[in-house]
């Protein structure tokens, strides 16, 4: 990965969001960083701490000559290997993107297409590889995409899953109901015990 050191981007992650990319993940290199207020060559580390999720570390810093502070976030990229053998950092906002299409309609909230995608990246980052498979993605999607709305997951998975007949849509409804069943019997099963 290239390191960042464009200015522009680095204002970027003052707060430790990016705006401009969908994934957070600025592998520039920490030393010699650039304070993004008034672009001093060298800033001072005051605090370090692993991120809520745990698989980042934030820092806060002081630049030494215009005494500012900002936090940058290091994160490992997540690489996504593509059907061509292309491989991409992953990109939240593909996600919902993706998903946006099959919840046209819907009433879906865009806060819930959020959190969807954060549920998606935490799922990939959690399995701790440095590269997943788009497949791994899209299946990623199906289980928040389902507890969200069960129409858009069948839109989704129709698509995702190359659905061809009334037959693959049949299976599928037939795999929501069980799953629905189940999670339905496990709630009582919780709730006699509770009693
Ligand atoms: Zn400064």
């Amino acid at each position: 990965m290239v390191p960042v050191r464009d200015k522009d981007t680095m204002a970027d992650f003052v707060d430790g969001s990016c705006k401009t990319r969908g994934w957070c993940a600025p592998t520039f290199t920490l030393d010699g960083m650039h304070c993004p207020f008034c672009k001093n060559s060298d800033t001072k580390v005051v605090d370090t701490r692993v991120g809520e999720d745990g698989y980042s570390i934030r820092r806060r810093r002081e630049c030494p000559k215009c005494s500012r502070r900002f936090t940058t976030v290091e994160t490992a990229t997540l690489m996504v290997i593509k059907r061509s053998g292309n491989v991409e950092p992953f990109n939240r906002d593909k996600v919902i993107t993706g998903v946006r299409k099959a919840c046209q309609g819907r009433p879906i909230k865009e806060e819930d297409l959020k959190q969807l995608g954060q549920r998606v990246e935490e799922d990939l980052r959690a399995r701790g590889l440095a590269q997943v498979p788009s497949d791994e993605v899209g299946r990623a999607i199906l289980g928040p995409l389902r507890d969200l709305d069960e129409v858009a997951y069948m839109r989704f998975a129709s698509v995702y899953q190359e659905f061809n007949n009334l037959e693959d849509f049949e299976r599928a409804i037939k795999e929501l109901r069980e799953q629905e069943s189940s999670a339905k019997s496990e709630a009582k099963a919780r709730n006699e015990t509770k009693a």
